[in-house]
């Protein structure tokens, strides 16, 4: 592992909050990695020198070019929620703590500009109090998670069922991005311009503000029905979706048994027999959503929370705390065995193809979806939990899945290509050698800059040399 000169770094970031106690840079130098079997065993090891934590842009550009002269690395950081190791730092250097920066700038109609560190849950209640909006789209991470981590880390989730997801024209307006240069710029982005940085891992700029529409803000209802087969709970599910005149803001089926062994605060209100579909809809949708589920003879109406008890209402997580991955860590706590997938349904034939794959795994995996609408139509994310046994079968499970049809997001990389599409963006690429011409933004995370021939077909994982040193000594 290189050595780099963190006293010179100290000198020339006088007067910025930072970090050096082994520990507590390690705690900082990790993310939910962990839920993963493949990058806990990669990435146990990983660990920054320091944390530097500016409060303004002034003194993140200070710290930026200082870091640029000295050459070293530095990895940006907000609430540290990322599944993939994303802000942790492979080659050392530089964690860059952004949770200071995080001041609601502007509110106006259709519109909220933060900084980056602003945690989504804050931005959110602002919105509210000034204004009666409130943010489309929002990761179950709400409560934790910033706006730039979330921008450059995320992908979507609660309110996608209505928004689609974050790569949607319109889902971000505006971010400002410093560069990490001897002087560096700091880029306003819009419009198309916005997929340069927007899911790059802060690899080709530090995004220090962002700004996202809002909607009209509601009062909320959590709503779980239950089902005796899980095809009539996926049924009813994908024809709510689709009932253009209610509005929900998230809408998930998770398959018996495990919404009775892992919610288990909602415990009482379920049963092991039961498939769930968990609602959340607009108060003024509520009556329009039970006379929907009326027409389902079997379908059941679980939990209300407009009609749970005082201390329910107060005492329960919101419904959206049992989405998405707060789902798969709910099961986590119960069972460190299990772990997940993240696959796409492809219209017009989600629920068949989502039935025909757990047909052929059964008990090994067990079958949790998210609706959302992608480009425009009404399909189903899953977040399936899988029963782990081995790495390499985990790996045939992915390889199964794509030959049957589904598109795997492989939750078990930590690279930008190999979670994603399996190809080299080019627009990302190109940006970064012009905003990171030395390479040092979290390195390691974008194989096109590292391996520019690396054939993604080969079958291989891709081992970035750093890490691998690291695992070695
Ligand atoms: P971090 O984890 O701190 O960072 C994420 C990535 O962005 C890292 O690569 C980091 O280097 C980079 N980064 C952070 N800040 C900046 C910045 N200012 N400029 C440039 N790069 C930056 N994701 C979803 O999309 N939808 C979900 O519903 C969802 N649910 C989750 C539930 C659980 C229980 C967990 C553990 C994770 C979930 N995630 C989800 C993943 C994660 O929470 C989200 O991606 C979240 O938005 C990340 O925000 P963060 O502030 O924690 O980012």
């Amino acid at each position: 592992m290189p050595g780099y000169d963190i006293a010179a770094l100290k000198q020339r970031i006088a007067g910025i909050r930072y970090e050096d106690n082994p520990a507590l840079v390690r705690q900082k130098s990790r993310d939910f990695y962990w839920y993963s079997p493949v990058l806990k065993r990669q990435l146990d090891a990983v660990t920054g020198d320091i944390v530097v934590a500016p409060a303004t842009e002034a003194e993140l550009t200070q710290a930026m070019a200082a870091a640029f002269e000295l050459q070293i690395p530095l990895t940006p950081r907000g609430g540290g929620t990322g599944n993939y190791g994303q802000a942790m730092p492979l080659s050392g250097g530089v964690l860059l703590d952004l949770s200071n920066m995080n001041q609601v700038k502007t509110v106006a109609p259709g519109r909220v500009a933060a900084q980056c560190g602003a945690i989504l849950a804050d931005v959110d209640r602002q919105a509210r109090q000034r204004s009666g909006q409130e943010l489309r789209l929002h990761p179950s991470t709400y409560h934790t998670a910033s706006i730039g981590g979330f921008v450059a880390g995320g992908s979507g989730g609660v309110g996608s069922i209505r928004w689609g997801g974050l790569r949607d024209c319109g889902n971000i307006l505006r971010l400002k991005v410093a560069t990490m240069e001897a002087s560096p710029r700091l880029i306003e982005l819009s419009g198309d311009d916005l997929h340069k940085v927007a899911h790059a891992y802060g690899t080709n700029g530090i995004i220090t503000e962002v700004e996202m529409p809002l909607a009209t803000a509601y009062e909320w209802i959590d709503l779980i029905a239950g089902f005796p087969t899980l095809t009539e709970a996926m049924h009813y599910a994908n024809a709510l979706g689709e009932q253009d005149g209610l509005l929900l803001k998230n809408l998930a089926v998770v398959a018996a048994p495990v919404p009775h062994a892992i919610f288990a605060r909602h415990q009482r209100y379920l049963r092991p027999d039961h498939h769930v579909v968990i609602v959340i809809a607009a108060e003024h949708a509520l009556d329009g959503v039970l006379a929907f589920t009326r027409r389902h003879r079997r379908a059941e109406i679980l939990f209300r929370s407009d009609q749970a008890p005082d201390a329910d209402r107060k005492g329960l997580p919101s419904a959206f705390e049992l989405t998405w991955n707060h789902t798969t860590l709910r099961a986590l706590r119960q069972d460190p065995s299990v772990t997940y997938l993240q696959v796409l349904y492809p219209f017009p034939r989600q629920i068949e193809l989502v039935e025909r794959i757990h047909a052929r795994f059964g008990a090994e995996l067990s079958a949790h979806l998210e609706f959302v609408r992608f480009d425009g139509k009404i399909t189903c994310f899953g977040v399936p939990l899988v029963r782990f046994t081995t790495e390499e079968r985990l790996e045939e499970i992915v390889h199964i899945h794509e030959d049957m049809g589904a598109l795997i997001f492989n939750p078990h990389r930590y690279t930008l290509e190999e979670g994603g599409m399996k190809r080299t963006d080019e627009v990302q690429l190109a940006f970064k050698r012009e905003t990171d011409p030395r390479g040092l933004l979290n390195p390691g995370k974008m194989i096109a800059w590292d391996d520019p021939s690396y054939d993604y077909r080969s079958g291989r994982t891709y081992l970035f040399p750093a890490l691998a040193e690291r695992m070695a000594s």
